[in-house]
């Protein structure tokens, strides 16, 4: 006899599996959910929103250390290192707790624990090594998530080699930094300690950062970055890492150079995630793995009947929104509610909140052209629009890419201040399958950022306005 039945048990309360649980409740359904942790899952209390937390300070100390050019004078600038994680942790927290009051609201059960499958629609959960929970569930949704990769010989271990976990909560800050790889969490790490004053090093094996964007975007933040006093190592590897008393020498070594050590006080890992699969009782079930992640559909459904999974621990792209949109489509799935569709993976954007933020949705030129597709680029920098003049962020471009023959836009593509945020409008359009000609006749509000997208637009047809 199980302790209770559901229609739906959720493994994971990350923001795949809480959005998992409240849209399922919405559609009537009876929903466990089991979280070992915290709720909120990585994104909340050790990704997105605290390290957003972090840069949001490193972004002021910036304004603050430059604003002679706002014709404003300041004294001297002092980081007090305790008080900016203190109130990262805080936002984390405050956002966790959030989730916990969402949950009771919407009735979704939350057992504290470890879930486990233990044979056809049953899971137990598991803490401090007892079963505390026996649980029936008609559907089950695996959104266990995943966590920092590490290479052979360059383990982390806490003190001296950090993942993004110890990155996000130093005690003091180093004095030279390196940082193995530059996805996203590299840079955004990277970004934010040498705004802060670190001598900050970054090693990518790939020849460019931030490899997945388009290659002009991701050149133009190498230069922004590098102009901000960042080393790069790009098309080269950290071969090894030597721990010292208090610093570690890394041997970084360039495809066909001469290796080079240099010393460190700290390095972040930031070389890619695997997917929490471990110890989850997959195995006899016809649930599928690739390496570390959970083969699933378009409707997430794994190779179990009855079984799901969603978010990180599903695959690539790592991204919190990807694993949210997941969760709804997933629950509305197994409802069998109207109007459920599967995902369109090529919608969906990414974001660097380095600085100068990157943001991009859809198809980099590369791959529009690989595609054989012909195609039509726009561009428009920021220093041709008046807001990003007043704001003192004149250094960015916004660049889109439409299908010639049709007009469809294939991708946009942007550095600069605010893109994250500015994404969206493309990722809307893109939704309601927007030409050049809707773009065109859109009015944006002056002075904004935004402009610049109608720009771009205008640019990719000859027509920009202010270039
Ligand atoms: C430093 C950093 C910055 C990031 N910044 C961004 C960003 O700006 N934007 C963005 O979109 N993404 C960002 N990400 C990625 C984002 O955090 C993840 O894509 C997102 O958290 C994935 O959600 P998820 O629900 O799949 O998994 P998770 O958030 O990992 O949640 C999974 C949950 O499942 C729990 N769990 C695992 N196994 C079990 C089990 N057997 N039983 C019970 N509970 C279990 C875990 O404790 C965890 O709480 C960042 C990641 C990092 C590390």
């Amino acid at each position: 006899m199980s302790d209770a039945s559901y229609d739906v048990i959720v493994i994971g309360g990350g923001p795949g599996g809480y959005p998992a649980a409240i849209r399922a409740r919405q559609l009537g359904l009876s929903v466990a959910l089991i979280e070992r942790d915290d709720l909120g899952g990585i994104c909340l209390n050790w990704g997105c929103i605290p390290t957003k937390a972090l840069l949001r300070t490193s972004e002021v100390h910036h304004l603050v250390t430059h604003a002679s050019d706002y014709g404003l004078k300041v004294g001297s600038v002092e980081v007090d290192l305790e008080a900016v994680v203190k109130r990262s942790r805080k936002v984390a927290k405050r956002l966790s707790n959030g989730i916990k009051h969402l949950m009771k609201k919407n009735g979704v059960d939350v057992h504290d624990g470890f879930g486990r499958l233990a044979g056809s629609g049953r899971v137990v959960v598991e803490k401090d090594g007892a079963t505390v929970a026996d649980l029936e569930g008609r559907s089950i949704i695996l959104a266990t998530g995943a966590r920092a990769r590490s290479l052979p010989g360059l383990e982390a271990d806490g003190v001296l080699v950090w993942t993004y976990k110890e990155a996000m909560i130093p005690k003091e800050l180093p004095g030279r930094l390196l940082v193995v790889g530059s996805g996203a969490i590299g840079v955004e790490f990277a970004s934010f300690y040498r705004d802060l004053g670190v001598e900050v090093t970054v090693v990518e094996a790939l020849p460019r950062i931030l490899p997945v964007e388009d290659e002009e975007i991701s050149k133009l933040a190498h230069k922004q970055l590098a102009k901000q006093g960042i080393e790069f190592h790009v098309d080269a590897t950290v071969s090894s890492l030597e721990k010292g008393d208090n610093h570690v020498t890394a041997t970084i070594q360039p495809q066909g150079g001469d290796a080079k050590t240099e010393p460190f006080d700290r390095v972040i890992l930031a070389v890619g995630i695997v997917g929490n699969v471990e110890g989850l009782g997959l195995e006899g079930t016809g649930v599928e793995v690739d390496r570390t992640h959970i083969i699933t559909n378009e409707w997430t459904e794994t190779g179990e009947p009855g079984i799901y999974a969603i978010g990180d621990v599903a695959g690539p792209p790592w991204l919190a929104h990807k694993a949210t949109h997941e969760g709804v489509l997933c629950a509305e799935r197994i409802a069998g509610a109207p109007g459920a569709h599967p995902m369109r993976t090529d919608r969906i954007p990414g974001c660097t909140y380095c600085r100068p933020q990157v943001a991009s949705v859809g198809m980099t030129e590369a791959a529009a052209v690989d595609a054989g597709r012909e195609i039509k680029v726009g561009r428009f920098p920021f220093v041709g629009n008046g807001k990003a003049i007043a704001l003192g962020e004149s250094e960015g471009l916004i660049k889109t890419i439409f299908d010639a023959t049709t007009g469809e836009l294939l991708g946009a593509h942007m550095i600069g201040a605010e893109v994250t945020e500015l994404i969206q409008g493309f990722v809307v359009a893109m939704n309601l399958e927007t030409t050049e000609a809707e773009l065109m006749q859109t009015v944006f509000a002056h002075p904004t950022l935004s402009e610049m997208m109608h720009e771009s637009t205008l640019d990719a047809y000859g027509r920009a306005l202010h270039i």
